[in-house]
């Protein structure tokens, strides 16, 4: 059975890049009719916050991205110690010494020389006594898988055919001196016990694949499918990592963008099929391939959201935005009315109350001189109340009759006058709900 996960690192909050990753994963998930779990990867204790786990389970929650249960790696530490065993029993599995200060002077060497900066395996050729010693004067070292040194190969879901050559990777520390275990190896250890079939990341992960590969292979597991998506840029192609805090999904909430535009943008971002705005998650989910992503970085505007956002916001039945409608002020009787008028006129949810405001308190009206009394006559035939969908026309009607004024010039004023603005809703739907004039009619 189809089996994905989404594995965020608790130590902040999620976002559009993070979504790509879980959106395709749910995805896959949902459409093969598998398992979807929220994996927290929180063996780092210094770094990983309960606050985030809770906002990261609030954002998925507010995207409609239910996961089917949620594993913690913090829980499971028994497990990647066992595991950690077999490496050593295998020989896969070796301490070594070195400071930072001492490996980045080993890398900066090999630069120099024109070589790789991978690791020289020195700590290999230890002795036990020699690591005694290290150990009484540095501490615990680190632990450090020993890679075979041959073509690590794999069909990637989106890149294809990869083949990197291990021996130009260092072999990867999987348990750090303080006795951390890292991602790399909790990670192969919950994909295969959990039965992961369907990996999808980001593709600053191809190295990892690259040795978890053996790490995989060494435990006896079966490998899932791999996929590493494309990064994400700025809309000028420029790096967007220092922007990402900006782009953390409840800013984009806070923002007013619409969970459907969000989710219909990252479905096909980067992919071959055109952005369409989908109605819900089962048109998401049907139509969505992930042989159709590319491996060239991709552009993401954020500005694309609004657009989106507006144009799911015009599809939505008042029942819909119901509690937006009445937070904006409007009393429940004229809800209906004034959601029909404003649905077309509103980028995000939050324009309704400037639209209520124009309702409630009326405008400055803009009247030019040569209006004033065009104005003044229009006013003084306006119908008495109460004012429905037809007012509007009628009124026009009789004040085209009484001026001779006809289209623009006679329309345009009007709206002027009673809005204050040269654009915006429909009148007919406005006029009904404008209070100052239903006071006075
Ligand atoms: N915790 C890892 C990360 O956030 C998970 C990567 C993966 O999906 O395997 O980068």
């Amino acid at each position: 059975m189809t089996t994905t996960r989404f594995a965020p690192s608790p130590t902040g909050y999620i976002h559009v890049g993070n979504l790509r990753t879980a959106l395709m994963n749910y995805l896959i998930a949902r459409k093969a009719g598998g398992t979807f779990i929220l994996r927290i990867d929180d063996t780092d204790p210094e770094r990983s916050k309960e606050e985030y786990v809770d906002a990261i389970k609030q954002d998925l929650e507010w995207l409609g991205l239910h996961w089917d249960r949620v594993e913690r790696q913090s829980d499971r530490l028994d497990r990647y110690a066992e595991a950690a065993d077999k490496l050593r029993e295998m020989g896969r599995f070796y301490e070594a010494f070195e400071t930072p200060t001492e490996l980045d002077l080993k890398r900066k060497k090999q630069l120099n020389m024109g070589k790789p900066p991978v690791y020289d395996r020195a700590a290999l050729n230890l002795s036990d006594a020699e690591k005694e010693a290290l150990r009484a004067e540095r501490g615990n070292g680190v632990w450090r898988f020993k890679l075979d040194h041959e073509r690590i190969e794999w069909n990637d879901g989106i890149l294809g055919d990869i083949s990197i050559d291990a021996a130009s990777v260092s072999d990867p520390v999987l348990i750090r001196g303080d006795g951390q275990v890292l991602y790399t190896i909790a990670s192969v250890v919950d994909d295969t016990e959990m039965g992961v079939t369907d990996v999808v990341r980001g593709s600053d992960h191809v190295t990892n694949t690259a040795t978890q590969i053996q790490i995989i292979e060494a435990l006896g597991g079966t490998c899932p499918r791999f996929a590493h998506h494309s990064l994400l840029t700025g809309p000028q192609g420029e790096a967007l990592s220092k922007r990402l805090g900006t782009l953390a999904l409840r800013d984009l909430r806070e923002q007013g963008v619409q969970p459907m535009a969000l989710l219909s943008l990252m479905a096909r971002l980067g992919s071959s099929d055109p952005v369409e705005l989908r109605s819900d998650m089962a048109e998401l989910i049907d139509g969505f391939d992930i042989g159709r992503f590319g491996a060239a970085p991709t552009k993401f505007d954020v500005q694309d959201l609004f657009p989106l956002t507006a144009k799911h916001l015009q599809s939505l039945p008042l029942a819909d935005v119901a509690d937006a409608v009445a937070d904006a002020g409007v009393p429940t009787e004229l809800a209906e009315p004034f959601w029909a008028m404003a649905r077309e006129n509103i980028t995000t949810l939050a324009d309704l109350k400037g639209w209520w405001e124009l309702c409630r308190d009326g405008a400055e009206p803009l009247i030019a001189d040569e209006d004033r009394e065009f104005i003044a006559e229009a006013v003084a035939l306006l119908p008495e109340g109460p004012f429905d969908g037809e007012t509007w026309g009628q009124w026009t009607s009789a004040v085209k009759e009484a001026t001779g004024r006809k289209g623009k010039g006679l329309f345009m004023p009007l709206r002027k006058a009673l809005t204050g603005m040269e654009r915006g809703p429909e009148m007919a739907a406005l006029l009904p709900l404008l209070q100052v004039i239903r006071a006075r009619g």
